[in-house]
């Protein structure tokens, strides 16, 4: 026989799809030719599959060799085809049945001493291949655990080409995979240790039931970090589907924790203010990695002192933002991940970060401006919850023993609040109130009673408010009032509403 088939996946962003490895033996000068769209790894792997084949002892076929990667049409990035050719090459040259692999899935990057190497993107790929009918799978040890997160499907692993040769030619048992990780408890740090800060830890709550992205502005100390870094502890856990979408990023990144578990907490991202564009939006050659607000995805993307971020990667977020996705553009089609995620950034007032109303503080009002002026474009027109913490004082630090509340009782107001939010907009596609466009608000049968909202229609009229701001403010106060579990919201609500931004002029 001089040709053979074997199955692998390939992934067009977090997207498994399955692919033919199809190779062909004929004589002829001895070469090797792949088609099939292959990117430049692709070249390298037949350099590599060569090495690793004789470097495991088997017999390289001179002859002409044909691979071809189906469906032609999808481009195909990174190393995880390895094995799979490798298979392929050695069934269609005779040396090995491959009536055992029917059905089977193949996974692994090759070394050239014919070690089999972990690849990114491997949950993603066996969740691929269990959605075609295809339940048995072969990976890598080192990805063994992942892979053995998707339900329904055989997973055995391989350290090297001769134990898979081995195991098809002689039925050599491969790999088991470790059982399944422990289940870990609540990660993160807890509400609880924050001491005082009631503005912030509203703003904080009013952010996570509503959905609506947050800006901590205040002086060093504040505890802007400190809340920030809670909010993940008070959003619900991730479904099922957005469990299995949040780690295949993680695992197209190779970023997943060692042990294969379920990401089910919402992830956190904090990129340093040093970040390139590329690493907060993903990118890279070959498989592209995807960046911190796909990492971020259905969960918190933070940026710590966010004027301080570059121009260029300020403007990156902005696109991933509007659409909950990232496009890269890639040479050969391109790539797209997910990346809803709800964004909170912190900043100090001005840029010389002593404390409010301190008297080293030099900068000129001028200069203060300019410096949260770099957010206003591209992010901040876009956040609804904007606040200004006050510097705690040394009695609210002293206080810890009478700390605030829990991160789990808050949560569970926020999962009702959202509960009566996702109630109110069943049908409609929106999941939380921020994603509910403000003229809808402004309309019956959600419009607002006058005299609820005379307060805010007075500072529009007045120019203290934009029409945005107006919007804005009304969604918040739906948002206070899920969370206090009334049916509309009060002037109450909406005078609160108000507090939540900073200034009242956005
Ligand atoms: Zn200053």
């Amino acid at each position: 026989m001089s040709y053979a088939k074997v199955l692998c996946v390939g992934l067009v962003g977090v997207t498994g799809h399955v692919v033919e490895v199809e190779a062909d033996l004929a004589p002829g000068l001895p070469a090797v030719v792949i088609s099939g769209l292959p990117d430049t790894a692709l070249h390298e792997a037949r350099d590599r599959v060569r090495a690793a084949v004789v470097n495991s002892g088997q017999r390289w076929p001179n002859r002409r060799i044909t691979l071809n990667l189906l469906p032609a049409t999808m481009p195909k990035f990174g190393s995880a085809f390895d094995l799979a050719i490798a298979v392929a090459l050695l069934g269609g040259s005779g040396e090995l049945p491959l009536l055992p692999l029917e059905r089977v899935v193949i996974l692994g990057e090759l070394g050239l001493d014919g070690t089999v190497r972990p690849v990114r993107g491997v949950l993603p790929m066996v969740a691929a291949a269990a959605r075609a009918g295809l339940h048995r799978v072969v990976v890598p040890v080192d990805n063994a655990a992942e892979a053995a997160v998707i339900p329904g499907v055989r997973v055995r692993a391989v350290d090297t080409l001769h134990r898979m040769v081995g195991f098809v030619r002689d039925g050599t048992p491969l790999i088991e995979p470790p059982g399944a990780a422990p289940a870990i408890g609540p990660d993160g740090p807890d509400l609880a240790e924050v001491a005082g800060q009631a503005l912030g830890r509203r703003a904080l709550e009013v952010a996570a039931a509503g959905g609506h992205h947050l800006a901590l502005f205040g002086p060093p100390g504040a505890g802007k970090t400190m809340l920030a870094e809670r909010l993940p502890s008070i959003l619900p856990e991730l479904d099922d589907d957005a469990a299995l979408e949040v780690t295949a990023l993680h695992s197209v990144a190779g970023l997943l924790p060692a042990g294969g578990r379920l990401l089910r907490r919402p992830p956190f991202q904090a990129p340093h203010h040093t970040a390139t564009a590329a690493s907060l939006v993903g990118g890279g050659s070959g498989l592209a990695r995807p960046g911190a607000v796909s990492l971020a995805h259905r969960g918190v993307l933070f940026l710590d002192e966010a004027p301080e971020f570059g121009k260029r990667a300020l403007e990156a977020l902005r696109q991933p933002l509007e659409h909950g996705r990232v496009q890269l553009a890639r040479s050969r089609g391109g790539t797209e991940y997910p990346a809803r995620t709800q964004l909170v950034l912190a900043a100090n007032p001005c840029p010389c970060a002593k404390p409010a109303g301190d008297a080293y503080c030099e900068c000129a009002p001028q200069a203060r401006r300019r410096y949260l002026g770099r957010l206003s474009g591209p992010l901040l027109d876009r956040i609804d919850v904007q606040v200004t913490l006050p510097p705690l004082r040394a009695a609210e630090l002293m206080e810890t023993d009478a700390s605030g509340e829990s991160s789990a009782t808050v949560a569970a107001r926020v999962a009702a609040a959202r509960r009566a939010a996702t109630d109110r907009w069943a049908g409609s596609g929106w999941r939380v109130n921020a994603e509910v466009p403000g003229p809808r608000l402004r309309q019956p049968p959600w419009r607002l009673p006058e005299r609820d909202t005379r307060e805010l229609r007075g500072r529009l009229d007045s120019g203290s408010l934009s029409a945005r701001g107006f919007d804005r403010v009304v969604r918040m106060a739906w948002t206070i009032a899920d969370l206090d579990g009334r049916e509309r919201p009060h002037a109450d609500d909406v005078r609160e509403a108000l507090q939540l931004r900073m200034g009242d002029g956005a």
